[in-house]
């Protein structure tokens, strides 16, 4: 797996974010969550349950469908800190990205897949002219200029992962952006939210999402220098995630998944049904 894809920067922590619309991201957020319990069954998938809290610094906070539908509970006034006025505790999967990819590329050719890592195309029409009929666009913020599809959006994401930070649980916090995700090789904290394509690290970044954490009390004893630091480009998409079919022009059946947002790992398995739903009720044999 292209340790250059957005998916290698994510933690990657099921949290339905930065995504729309609401009812399909829920919808494909929760037959994920159901498929990663399932796969955590295996220990080596790195797929594991954590605590996570979701703080908010308003007075009061709208609990998300998912929640609902999941089971949560409110924070109590001491979890809440001085900073926070309000949030909520729910038990969520995992997907340690740097277990949990290479679990998933292992999954292709156990099934007789395989990977042919080409050039970037220019096009979908680009491909081999090879024995087959269904192509699945899965290009991330790629997209953009792949299909050509102006609606994607880069949204940049900045994190850095220390060794310690003397807590269990994962937590986050829209505003600003601040979320600490532990796992086996350290705690990914990030976080930034910015309209870009850069991929470049800014120093500037990683200080401020140091110095966040360690005023929500984190003790982090690292130098921003000393510390593993990635960026990512979330591949948004105005007007929603696209999983939708359509032809290519040599007559493929082309079915497009991209535009997943902040929440690419948390909807694959939902977004992954509605192709396999698409490709079979196609006239062309998948
Ligand atoms: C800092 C950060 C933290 C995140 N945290 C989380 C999280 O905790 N939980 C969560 O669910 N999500 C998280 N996300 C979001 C998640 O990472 C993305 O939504 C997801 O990775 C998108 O997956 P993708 O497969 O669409 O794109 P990618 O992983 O980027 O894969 C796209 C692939 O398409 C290829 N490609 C693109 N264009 C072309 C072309 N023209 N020709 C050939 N190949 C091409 C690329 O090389 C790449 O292999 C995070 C993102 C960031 C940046």
């Amino acid at each position: 797996m292209s340790v250059d894809t957005t998916s290698a920067v994510a933690a990657a922590i099921w949290f339905p974010y930065d995504a729309t619309p609401e009812y399909l991201v829920t919808a494909w957020a929760l037959v994920t969550y159901g498929r990663l319990l399932e796969i955590m069954r295996d220990a080596d998938s790195g797929v594991s349950l954590v605590e996570l809290r979701v703080f908010s610094r308003q007075e009061h906070i709208d609990v998300p469908r998912w929640a609902d539908a999941l089971g949560y509970r409110e924070l109590r006034r001491h979890e809440l800190g001085d900073d926070y006025h309000a949030g909520f505790s729910i038990i969520v999967p995992l997907m340690e990205t740097p277990i949990y990819l290479p679990y998933l590329e292992q999954r292709v050719l156990d099934a007789g897949g395989s990977f042919n890592h080409t050039d970037r195309l220019e096009t979908v029409d680009d491909l081999p002219n090879d024995d087959f009929s269904v192509v699945v666009n899965c290009s991330g913020y790629g997209a953009h200029d792949l299909v050509p599809d102006n609606d994607v959006e880069g949204h940049r994401g900045q994190i850095v992962v220390v060794s310690e930070v003397g807590r269990a649980w994962a937590m986050v916090c829209e505003e600003p952006p601040t979320y600490v995700i532990p796992r086996q090789d350290g705690y990914v904290l990030g976080g930034v939210n910015s309209i870009s394509w850069s991929r470049d690290i800014d120093s500037a970044s990683t200080a401020a999402i140091l110095e966040r954490c360690r005023r929500e009390g984190l003790s982090i004893d690292c130098a921003a220098e000393e510390s593993p630091q990635l960026v990512g480009i979330r591949p948004y998409r105005r007007g929603g995630v696209r999983v939708e079919s359509t032809h290519t022009p040599n007559g493929r059946l082309l079915i497009h998944n991209y535009g997943h947002g902040g929440c690419g790992l948390s909807l694959s398995w939902g977004c992954a049904h509605k192709v396999y739903q698409l490709a079979e009720g196609s006239s062309v044999s998948a």
